[in-house]
């Protein structure tokens, strides 16, 4: 598997900064609304399994376009270039079946093959590397809260019609990516009704306040229109779903069960499997409400049971490496990261667990092992912010302040608090030999730093 945001020169970097740099000067409230990305290769698989099929009919590569998981409890999904798909952890927890989960893929996965998005903003698809990513998320996450021009056509200045261009869809692309995602459901085996179940989900909001609204109806806007347009395709498709489903209904329901055991209190998780359930997302449910009850033997049986089913589920792994670094088993942990590393390689995120677990567990040997391994997982996946953190202590650690500052520099770009990642950046540029690739990386977040902090002086 390739990994992801491939190597973008400073070049590409400082185009796609300028592309954004319009819709820039709305970054402080972005900033703060945005919890970032959830990172968890279990439920990124998930996703990816969701995905292959209805991208595969909207003629996208699936190793090409990525589904992310934001930090955010409100609902929404949209895109922000052709690569990534983004959806909500709120809209993800809302969502109560894998079609309707592939849905709203299928609708996302319609704005990119439909050339909504690049129509407007072409040059986003250059903005891979974690300056840019941040601020891109930053401002994703935080425009549908903030956009003052909802209704369409009332753009109140530079600020709310940057932003609505910048995220939001007209109402012929909401009816053209329906259309397009009814074609890609029927055509993938999915039933169309789903989508429809999805915008029960958001009826009636277009007529509340913009404060009371999800930010999904922002980002597409929902008419009545739209919604009887949509009951159209999906009768004159109807009894074209279903078939194919068990791959996706596993999946999700991994996925699913896995984000809503972190999210949920876990003495309610445990109440809500139930005792006869064996599967293998009761299990994973089980392992996490358990671990976050801070009983560790009950955990470890949970996810032993999985792995003894599934001895070459990477993911079982991984979550048995998790629970144990988390319960200060360093070396446990290193060796659970190693094997679900060893059964997935290429997977960044389970290299950065295995990095994680070697710095815990504090010799100069495992320190040394933990940097290279760390740098294997940072030039795979530049938007880990966990990883960055982790790295940044590794370089620490070997005496190498000035990449230390370089990471460190990455990570708040990618949270979008770009003025922290300037700061480390310039401190950066006066520890590292001027043309390195660390002086050039904290080069790339000067630049995308100065290039939103113009467009906010500007106004
Ligand atoms: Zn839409």
């Amino acid at each position: 598997m390739a990994g992801w945001f491939p190597g973008a020169g400073a070049a590409l970097l400082r185009r796609a900064v300028l592309m954004i740099a319009g819709a820039a000067v709305l970054l402080a409230p972005a900033a703060a609304a945005a919890q970032g990305l959830i990172r968890d290769p279990d439920i990124e698989h998930g996703l990816r399994e969701l995905a292959r099929p209805v991208l595969a009919e909207a003629g996208l590569s699936p190793a090409q376009v990525r589904v992310l998981l934001v930090d955010d409890r409100r609902l929404n999904a949209f895109v922000i270039d052709g690569r990534h798909i983004f959806l909500t952890t709120g809209l993800m927890l809302r969502l109560a079946s894998a079609a309707e989960m592939q849905a709203v893929i299928a609708h996302e996965a319609a704005h990119i093959a439909n050339g909504h998005i690049t129509r407007r903003i072409s040059n986003l698809d250059n903005a891979r590397t974690a300056a840019a990513m941040g601020v891109l998320i930053a401002l994703a996450v935080g425009a549908a809260s903030g956009r003052a021009d909802a209704a369409g056509g009332l753009a109140t200045g530079i600020a709310s019609s940057a932003m609505g261009v910048f995220l939001s869809h007209t109402r012929a692309e909401e009816s053209s990516a329906d259309q397009a995602a009814v074609r890609y459901l029927v055509r993938a085996g999915i039933d169309p009704a789903a989508m429809l179940r999805v915008l029960e989900v958001f009826r009636g909001q277009e007529a509340l306040s913009e404060g009371r609204q999800d930010p999904y109806v922002r980002t597409h806007p929902l008419t009545r229109d739209r919604i009887r347009a949509l009951e159209g395709f999906a009768a004159a498709a109807a009894g074209g779903g279903g078939r194919g489903g068990d791959t996706a209904a596993y999946w999700y329901a991994r996925a699913h069960g896995k984000l809503s055991a972190f999210v949920n209190n876990p003495a309610a998780t445990l109440r809500a499997v139930r005792a006869d359930d064996r599967s293998d997302a009761a299990l994973i449910r089980r392992a996490v409400a358990h671990h976050r009850q801070a009983d560790l033997g009950a955990a470890l049986a949970a996810i032993d049971a999985l792995i003894a089913r599934r001895p070459e589920d990477p993911y079982a792994h991984e979550l048995r490496g998790q629970i144990l670094l988390e319960s200060r088993q360093f070396a446990a942990a290193a060796q659970a990261y190693g094997r679900a590393a060893a059964l997935a390689p290429g997977e960044p995120l389970m290299l950065a667990g295995q990095g994680r677990a070697l710095l815990a567990i504090g010799t100069p040997d495992s320190e040394r092992q933990a940097l290279t391994v760390l740098e294997a997982a940072r030039a795979r996946d530049q938007a880990d912010p966990r990883l960055l953190r982790d790295l940044a202590v590794a370089y620490a650690k070997a005496g190498n302040a000035g990449m230390a500052s370089v990471v460190t520099a990455e990570r708040y770009a990618l949270a979008g608090r770009m003025e922290d990642a300037a700061l480390h950046a310039r401190r950066a540029e006066g520890l590292l030999a001027r043309g390195t690739p660390g002086w050039n990386r904290a080069q790339d977040v000067l630049r995308a730093a100065e290039a939103v902090e113009n467009r906010r002086r500007r106004g």
